[in-house]
């Protein structure tokens, strides 16, 4: 348990290079042991002894009883991670401490979501992956990286591993869960008929974790996109929705494709309508953005 125990005493433990060096043996063992479909590997004491640079048995047992329990778990079996212990040493292995390499200018598909220019750049500004306008010089869209991100990729698998991290949590935000935590979010649809966006789509979904504090806004429609109604349809046209960045979707709201709508108040409800060609697919969401029912239109204009 820790929740009696202040954050500056669990990290207190970690300013230690032994004990750093004892999770990261542990993962790099579990790493050299692990069989598929074993599940994790307990680490026997002497297994971590052998892998580790400690002057005796007494101070690997010292260190190992300061990790239990918060960094490690430990069974009749062995150690192995603990939730903060994964979380932990997986940051500090994959260096994601650090400050990603610089990227871009890179001119990327898409158009802008105020003016509707296909001018948009992406580059990384204070290790933030954004997406700019170069015609009205607007920000258009923005999301986190992480150094190993960028590390590990040339720019166009950058840019491809962005949207589909973006579509990841855009469809965990859709089942209120936490990319970030795990826990529920509270979502609220919110009309901002004032906002520079659209008219074609005025309400955004403000979706908040009230445990880790994060935020989630996105359009209503781009809410809805991720409906396994909406990704078929989609892909009956041939377009993979799960592939697209956000931004790559300013195009069909800009345009009127996509649009929202409030049908019903008390209690609230909105209409998305995807459109591709003549054909639709309409999408109903209730107070909270979850989708209640949907339709296929044909030939929508006729
Ligand atoms: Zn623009
Ligand atoms: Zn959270």
């Amino acid at each position: 348990m820790t929740g009696s125990r202040a954050p500056t005493d669990i990290f207190r433990l970690l300013a230690d290079d032994t004990r750093v060096d004892i999770l990261r043996a542990v993962a790099v063992a579990q790493y050299d042991l692990d069989q598929v479909g074993s599940g994790a590997a307990e680490l026997a004491f002497s297994e971590i002894y052998d892998r580790v640079d400690v002057e005796n048995t007494s101070k690997l047992s010292y260190h190992l009883g300061e990790l239990t329990g918060i960094y490690l778990r430990k069974t009749d079996d062995g150690y192995s991670l603990s939730h903060a212990g994964e979380r932990i040493v997986r940051f500090i292995l994959a260096e994601n401490y650090g400050s990603p390499e610089s990227f871009g200018p890179e001119p990327v598909d898409g158009v802008c979501i105020f003016c509707g220019a296909d001018a948009l750049e992406a580059s990384l500004v204070h290790q933030f992956f954004r997406i700019d306008c170069t015609a009205c010089e607007r920000q258009v869209s923005g999301q986190p990286i992480t150094p190993a991100q960028v590390k590990t990729r040339e720019s166009d698998a950058l840019v491809q591993s962005v949207k589909r991290r973006s579509a990841e949590d855009a469809r965990l935000v859709r089942q209120r869960l936490c990319p970030e935590c795990g826990a529920q979010l509270s979502v609220e649809v919110v009309g901002v008929p004032a906002s520079a966006l659209p008219e074609a789509d005025s309400f955004v979904v403000m979706s908040t974790c009230e445990e880790c504090l994060r935020e989630y806004n996105t359009p209503l429609t781009y809410s809805a996109v991720y409906h396994p109604a909406s990704i078929a349809f989609h892909w009956e046209h041939g377009v993979d929705v799960t592939a697209r960045g956000l931004w790559e979707f300013h195009e069909y709201v800009y345009e009127g494709r996509w649009t929202s709508e409030q049908v019903a108040s008390d209690p609230d409800e909105y209409e998305v309508v995807l459109r591709h060609g003549e054909d639709a697919v309409r999408l109903y969401l209730d107070l909270t953005a979850t989708v209640v029912r949907t339709e296929r239109v044909r030939r929508e204009s006729g």
